[in-house]
């Protein structure tokens, strides 16, 4: 069943977990994801992207996408959610809506707090009108791989997050308290004071970027302080090479067993992250 990210969100956050959100890019990883959700009895996040470095193509490839994965997230025993992860501007939002995302992240996390709200405002009115849900950043989740600065720098204020919320109408907010994009580079340190405060702030779904890495203890933990959502896309895949590493790779005709082991692996970390975060038994 295909609904909205919003609505399942808010159903987290009244029950208390969080939903682990894979990064998606093919029928595969899509396919995955959604059995992930049927075997634990999840709600299953599919965060697709924008593919910029694709130029011209990229809004092509968004719709042919969606040609699969509509039909299979409409078959699905479990809700499943599919959002556009990172849209940077309103014209990519627009691109996804039109694809059929139900729901889309506008990115202005970089941009300075009056700016980053009229152009997630914009997303917002547009969205909504065409019942289509968004996620937004307030602060700035960097790189792993320059932790000791990223991991300290740009984290979200509570104040601004009472005013950022009230100012756009976004249906959920993703917020830096200490995570990091990709693997990290030192010991990831999450500020779950801070973390509990915007919980307190703000009434809205929060989400958590930068998964892959944070660590079970943190993430278990942040899942239950406010988290409802938590981004993987490290993880999953790296879990998906140790599987194909251990696979005896045969002969060429052994290629699509292959393929079928890397995303077994794949498949079981975002199982792992179901039970782990909660969302498991809760479709
Ligand atoms: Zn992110």
């Amino acid at each position: 069943m295909l609904i909205t990210m919003g609505e399942m969100l808010i159903e987290a956050k009244k029950k208390n977990y969080a939903i682990p959100a894979p990064n998606v890019w093919d029928e595969f990883s899509i396919r995955a994801a959604i059995e992930a959700g049927e075997e634990c009895d999840s709600p299953v996040i599919l965060d697709g992207s924008y593919e910029e470095s694709k130029g011209d193509k990229a809004p092509q490839i968004m719709y042919e996408q969606m040609l699969y994965a509509i039909p299979m997230a409409k078959a699905a025993k479990v809700p499943v959610a599919i959002n556009l992860d990172h849209g940077k501007t309103f014209k990519q939002a627009m691109i996804a809506i039109k694809a059929g995302y139900t729901s889309v992240m506008i990115d202005c996390s970089s941009c300075p707090f009056e700016e980053n709200v009229e152009k997630v405002k914009q997303v917002v009115d547009a969205a909504h009108a065409v019942g289509v849900s968004v996620e937004a950043e307030l602060g700035h989740v960097g790189r792993g791989t320059n932790y000791a600065v990223d991991g300290k720098a740009n984290l979200t204020r509570p104040e601004e997050a009472i005013k950022y919320v009230e100012f756009t109408g976004v249906d959920c907010l993703a917020v830096a308290v200490g995570t990091a994009h990709g693997p990290y580079i030192g010991t990831p340190h999450i500020d779950f004071e801070r973390l509990e405060e915007i919980r307190n702030a703000v009434d809205i779904p929060l989400v958590m970027h930068g998964g892959s890495g944070t660590g079970d203890v943190n993430l278990s933990k942040a899942a239950r302080s406010g988290i409802n959502k938590v981004n993987l896309y490290t993880d999953l895949v790296t879990a998906g090479m140790n599987e194909l590493r251990k696979f005896d790779l045969g002969n060429e005709y052994d290629f699509s067993k292959a393929v079928k082991v890397a995303f077994e692996g794949y498949k079981s970390k975002i199982k792992f992250y179901m039970d782990l975060l909660g969302s498991s038994n809760n479709a």
